[in-house]
């Protein structure tokens, strides 16, 4: 989707910071990191939210989940642990409509999450 921001990261239209990519998924450093480990794992292919990709490529969650163990070990996360998660409509505080889950490491985090 051209006027998707994710899609035209995917497609190398504007630049970002590469971790890890496959056939499914592109994972970036987020522009605004809120740890120190913060990568977002794009789907490549455009969907608006876990909501659409549950229906239309659901197999895509397995891709994304062992992207973000990777991910994670390779960062240097993965033994002290990650929190991976999805913001899914206005309430969660979803700004981009394109599926991406962001992994989240290299601090503690409080629960619940508000
Ligand atoms: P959401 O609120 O949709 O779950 O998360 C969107 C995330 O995308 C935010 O954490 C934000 O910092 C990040 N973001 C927004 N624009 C860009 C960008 O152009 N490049 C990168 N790497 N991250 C972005
Ligand atoms: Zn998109």
């Amino acid at each position: 989707m051209e006027d998707c921001l994710f899609c035209r990261i995917v497609a190398g239209k504007i630049p970002s910071t590469k971790v890890f990519e496959d056939d499914a998924v592109l994972a970036i450093r987020d522009i605004n990191p809120q740890a120190p480990v913060h990568v977002l794992l794009l789907s490549k292919r455009h969907h608006a939210s876990v909501v659409d990709a549950s229906r239309a490529d659901p197999a895509v969650f397995g891709r994304i989940v062992a992207a973000a163990v990777k991910v994670a070990t390779a960062d240097g996360v993965a033994e002290r642990g990650f929190r991976l998660l999805t913001n899914t409509g206005p309430d969660a505080g979803q700004a981009v409509p394109h599926l991406h889950f962001h992994l989240l490491g290299g601090r503690e985090m409080g629960w619940p999450p508000w």
